[in-house]
């Protein structure tokens, strides 16, 4: 079998090994079956149980209430940007946003397309070209307006490597978030939420499905004016099989939370995390300055570690040389430059271990 390399991509990103194996050694013929994941009705019995196993383990491992709908979706979380307003935003059309990143700006315009947005807080610094955030807003930052339909925030930033350590407190607003780069890293409170949406590919699968948790009573502000597979209403009311789901990511999901479930839940997850970004974070901040870390400490990532290093030539010749040792994707955004690991959930500790000691040496030999 070819041999595998430590994986640091933003997205798509880095799936369990046993998940992969597992995958392989079923993907000619599911057991009992006799044919391929790919190859069913998404209305078969053998889909059924897949379909109803995601949504259950998911349950388990967020703790979704009952008055909570679970849907699998298409389009990737930038369709979300606009259905979250399309569905959510009326009647007020009115909505709060928290801009942490490109992913919140990107939410925003598409939202501005629907109805009024009021920036509720921005981090955003710098000039034309220069933008970039380094930080989550404090909560006495946020001007929240209490008679918006709901109010948007990016929990995880991919591309500038900061994380809200708790969900902002919006009072009796419907909170929206969007989770996509840090779903399942640790146990949220879902209760908090009126809806929760992710793309896969970052923690959890393979691109092409979408995961939509949202609260039973915020499904009826969905319009039958909107088109059919915009609608959240639509996909609730079938089960998110109005039309043929993504059969393979959807089933990807179910042994991802399924192996979740066996390690020992989102608490023992987030334990791993804490301490596989601990590890990073504590080589980069006693450096002695050689490795700049980009985001302010209270706003740190678990997921995606962002640093840089004193020109931008050395980052160069620490990405090829990284590259060449098989650690990959370690380049920083391109709007961003610099480094970035990201060490999602299937990140083991040994790569993030590693990768340190070649950064120690790295700084020897090049300090
Ligand atoms: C990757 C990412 C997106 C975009 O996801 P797609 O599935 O490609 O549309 C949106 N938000 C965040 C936070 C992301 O990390």
């Amino acid at each position: 079998m070819e041999k595998r390399i430590y994986n640091f991509s933003a997205g798509p990103a880095i799936l369990p090994e046993e998940v992969l194996l597992e995958v392989q050694k079923d993907l000619f013929a599911l057991p009992g079956v006799g044919m391929s994941i790919m190859e069913i009705s998404h209305r078969s019995k053998p889909y059924d149980a897949i379909h109803t196993e995601a949504k259950a383990n998911l349950s388990k491992l967020l703790g979704i209430p009952d008055d909570y709908e679970i849907l699998f979706l298409q389009g990737g979380a930038s369709l979300q940007f606009s259905m979250v307003p399309l569905n959510l935003m009326p009647p007020k059309n009115k909505a709060d946003y928290i801009s942490t990143g490109s992913w919140s700006k990107k939410a925003i315009k598409e939202a501005k397309r629907v109805g009024t947005v009021n920036i509720a807080a921005t981090t955003e610094e710098g000039e034309g070209e220069h933008k970039y955030f380094k930080r989550i807003p404090k909560q006495s930052e946020l001007k929240l307006d209490p008679d918006a339909s709901y109010v948007h925030f990016t929990s995880n930033n991919t591309i500038f490597g900061t994380q809200w350590q708790t969900e902002p407190e919006v009072g009796k607003v419907s909170l929206v978030c969007d989770a996509s780069s840090d779903i399942l890293h640790k146990k949220i409170d879902v209760k908090k939420y009126g809806l929760i949406y992710a793309g896969a590919q970052k923690n959890m699968g393979p691109s092409g499905v979408t995961l939509v948790i949202i609260r039973k009573e915020l499904v009826e502000r969905s319009q039958d004016s909107l088109h059919t597979m915009l609608n959240y209403k639509i996909h609730v009311e079938n089960d998110s099989l109005y039309n043929t789901p993504t059969t393979f990511g959807v089933y990807i999901i179910m042994l991802v939370t399924r192996w979740l479930l066996k390690m020992g839940g989102l608490d023992k997850m987030y334990a791993i995390n804490k301490n596989k970004a601990d590890i990073l974070y504590r080589c980069i901040d006693e450096s002695g300055g050689y490795y700049k870390g980009h985001a302010e400490k209270d706003s740190r990532s678990l997921m995606n570690l962002t640093f840089n290093l004193s020109s931008e030539a050395l980052e160069k010749k620490l990405i090829d040389e990284a590259t060449k040792a098989g650690y990959n994707g370690l380049k920083g955004h391109r709007s961003v430059g610099g480094l970035r690991a990201s060490i999602y959930n299937a990140f083991p500790t040994k790569g993030v271990e590693d990768l340190v000691s070649f950064m120690k040496d790295f700084q020897k030999k090049n300090g």
